[in-house]
C-alpha cells in the first residue's frame, strides 16, 4: 500500500532537486505556532496518513495574522484531528506565500507507460477542466515546452518566455526526481508562481 512520505522527508527530498518550498515546521502548540510565524502571516495544517484532502476536512487554516488567531487556530486544528480521530497527525506551520497563479505539479506510476509526469492549472481547476500535460519520464526540455503549449491554460501559466523557463526547469526537476526515487506518487498541488519565482506550499510524496 502508498505510504505518506513525512512532510519534512518531502521536502528534504524536492530541496535535493533544487525545487522550492515554503518555509514550514511542525508544530506542538500555539506558542510554538506564534515563535515560529515571528510576525509574519501564517497557514496551519493538519498532516496524517488518513486525510490527504486537508482543507475538503477542515484541516487548513489560512491568513493568520495576529497572535490570537494563531493560538485559536492551533487549538481548533488539534480538537478537528481528534474529532476525526486521526491518529499520528501533525500540525505543520507555514508561512504564508502571496497569492498567485496556482499549478499542479505531479507524477505518478502508469501500470503500462511506467513513470509519469504532469503539469496543469492547480487547485479546484485541476478537476474542473481537466487541462493537464501528461509525459512519460525522463523529459528533456523539448518535452517540457511541448507540455506547456498543449495547456488550454498556458497563457496563464506561461505568460512570458521568463514564466516559461521557470515551469519548463521544474518540470526537468520532477521527472528527475520521480526517475531516481521510488515514488508512487507525486502531487505538489499547489505550487505558486510569481512572476521571479515560485513556492510550492503543499506537497504530498507516497512512496
Ligand atoms: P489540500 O490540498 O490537502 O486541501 P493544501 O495544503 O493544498 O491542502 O491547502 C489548500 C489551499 O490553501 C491551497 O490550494 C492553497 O490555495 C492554500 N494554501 C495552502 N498552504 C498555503 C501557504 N503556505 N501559503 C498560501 N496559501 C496556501
Ligand atoms: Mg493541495
Amino acid at each position: 500500500m502508498a505510504v505518506l512520505l513525512d512532510y519534512i522527508e518531502a521536502e528534504r527530498m524536492l530541496k535535493r532537486y533544487g525545487i522550492k518550498t515554503v518555509r514550514s515546521a511542525y508544530v506542538k502548540s500555539g506558542e510554538e505556532a506564534v515563535r515560529f510565524s515571528n510576525g509574519k502571516p501564517l497557514v496551519m495544517k493538519v498532516l496524517s496518513q488518513q486525510a490527504l484532502h486537508k482543507s475538503k476536512s477542515g484541516l487548513v487554516k489560512l491568513n493568520l495574522y495576529t497572535e490570537k488567531e494563531v493560538r485559536d487556530a492551533f487549538s481548533y486544528l488539534a480538537k478537528r484531528a481528534s474529532s476525526l480521530k486521526l491518529s499520528g497527525y501533525k500540525i505543520l506551520a507555514q508561512e504564508m506565500a502571496p497569492s498567485g497563479i496556482e499549478i499542479i505539479v505531479g507524477g505518478k506510476v502508469d501500470p503500462q507507460f511506467g513513470k509519469l509526469v504532469l503539469v496543469g492549472l492547480g487547485g479546484v481547476y485541476v478537476e474542473a477542466f481537466k487541462d493537464v500535460a501528461v509525459r512519460v519520464c525522463p523529459i528533456g526540455s523539448y518535452d517540457a515546452k511541448s507540455m506547456i503549449s498543449q495547456l488550454k491554460s498556458r497563457s496563464v501559466i506561461a505568460p512570458n518566455p521568463g514564466a516559461e523557463r521557470m515551469v519548463e526547469s521544474l518540470l526537468l526537476k520532477a521527472s528527475k526526481m520521480i526517475m531516481e526515487n521510488n515514488i508512487s506518487e507525486l502531487d505538489l498541488n499547489p505550487v505558486i508562481l510569481y512572476p521571479d519565482g515560485y513556492n510550492a506550499v503543499d506537497l504530498r510524496i507516497m512512496k
